[in-house]
């Protein structure tokens, strides 16, 4: 049981609302911590963008605020300035903070974003941040760069190849994450169908899948947001007609349901992924994973356990690798999944790291 009970403000990200996809794994991360924060005793407020939907068990208070989401970080480029629009949602959730800072007896910044970086020195009340991305901006490697020199103890990564894209002057807190395996069915039987879930986006590498899966000659099932559309359309018009199957946005449940049925899970991000939820949801339902070894999923596969780890960029590697993840166990695959990856130990981990800085 936790030391003590604490009062303990989330805020959202300011992507957009909860529920549809818009803020990628932030969604999940958020819904785990809830979970597992609340049955550790600790007393929840979250602070997230009008429309937003949580679980109806969730033992939370949810406060809403309006306002013209910020646009993503990691589609901008990289000297690009901060920008804030107009009725913008980002400084409300943040001035909300502010007048509730009081009532809390801690803060958790869950949004990739300048201004609640720069705010650390100024609450009153203790205010953290769990970075859900690695480096995409100089703005940002600035921001996080200052609290890791003033503040160390207030930031916590995922994963060590996130945290190594930025200028950290002390060893990094990593936290990993944290899934409900309750949530996910393990299923023995796969069809010849190999799978890919992710945003439908240039850093998350998808046309690499499709190639991999038209050369194997298998269908390859995506799910996703997709987040341009233009960049769906090229990937698509790349393969042979047929090869993609485009299943779209779907809550966690429908999802795992219909993930389980593939053979594989190809995992090609471009960019450093700062864990990679989908990795570890495939292998809670027994699907083993192929992914680039690169960013988070590198330390989320255990080669020849829960998957096939193959040098970045390369299809042909994802082809010849496919043999090896058919003959992992898939039992064995969502045992080892749970035992690193459960809520308990996520949210345990969490607590420690809010009660180490209480000033
Ligand atoms: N996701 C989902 N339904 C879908 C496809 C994806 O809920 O149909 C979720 C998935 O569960 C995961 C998130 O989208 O939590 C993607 O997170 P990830 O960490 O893989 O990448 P990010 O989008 O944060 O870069």
């Amino acid at each position: 049981m936790p030391a003590a009970s604490l009062r303990l403000l989330l805020v959202s990200t300011p992507m957009g609302p909860i529920g549809q996809g818009l803020g990628g794994g932030v969604e999940l991360t958020l819904e785990s911590l809830l979970r597992g924060l609340a049955a550790r005793g600790h007393r929840l407020t979250v602070l997230a963008a009008t429309g937003s939907r949580l679980a109806d068990d969730l033992p939370v208070r949810l406060l809403l605020e309006p306002g013209v989401p910020q646009a993503s970080w990691q589609h901008a480029d990289r000297d690009a300035p901060v920008t804030i629009p107009a009725d913008g949602l980002l400084p409300r959730l943040w001035q909300r903070a502010l007048a509730l800072q009081e009532d809390h007896d801690r803060v958790l910044n869950l949004g990739y974003d300048w201004l609640p970086l720069w705010l650390t020195g100024v609450f009153r009340t203790p205010l953290f941040h769990l970075v859900s991305m690695g480096s995409v901006s100089r703005a940002m490697d600035e921001a996080i760069a200052a609290v890791a020199a003033g503040h160390p103890g207030r930031l916590a990564f995922h994963t060590a190849a996130q945290a190594a894209d930025f200028a950290l002057p002390t060893p990094p807190r990593l936290l990993a994450n944290g899934f409900d395996f309750d949530r996910y069915t393990c299923r023995q039987t796969p069809e010849r169908v190999l799978g890919w879930v992710g945003r439908i986006a240039p850093e998350k590498g998808l046309e690499d899948a499709a190639v991999a899966a038209a050369r194997l000659g298998w269908p390859l099932r995506v799910w996703g947001l997709r987040e341009d559309p233009a960049y769906a359309a090229a990937v698509e018009a790349s393969v042979p007609a047929g090869t993609i199957d485009w299943r779209g946005f779907l809550p966690t449940d429908r999802l795992q349901a219909e993930l389980g049925a593939c053979a594989a899970l190809l995992n090609t991000p471009k960019w450093t992924e700062a864990f990679g939820n989908v990795v570890v949801e495939a292998m809670a339902c027994g699907v083993p994973v192929v992914a680039y070894r690169r960013g988070g999923p590198a330390e989320l596969v255990e080669p020849g356990l829960t998957g096939v780890l193959v040098p970045p960029d390369d299809p042909s590697a994802l082809v010849a690798a496919l043999p090896e993840a058919l003959a992992i166990d898939r039992r064995a695959c969502r045992s080892r999944a749970e035992e690193r990856f459960g809520l308990g130990a996520f949210a345990e981990r969490v607590e420690r790291w809010l009660l180490a800085q209480p000033g």
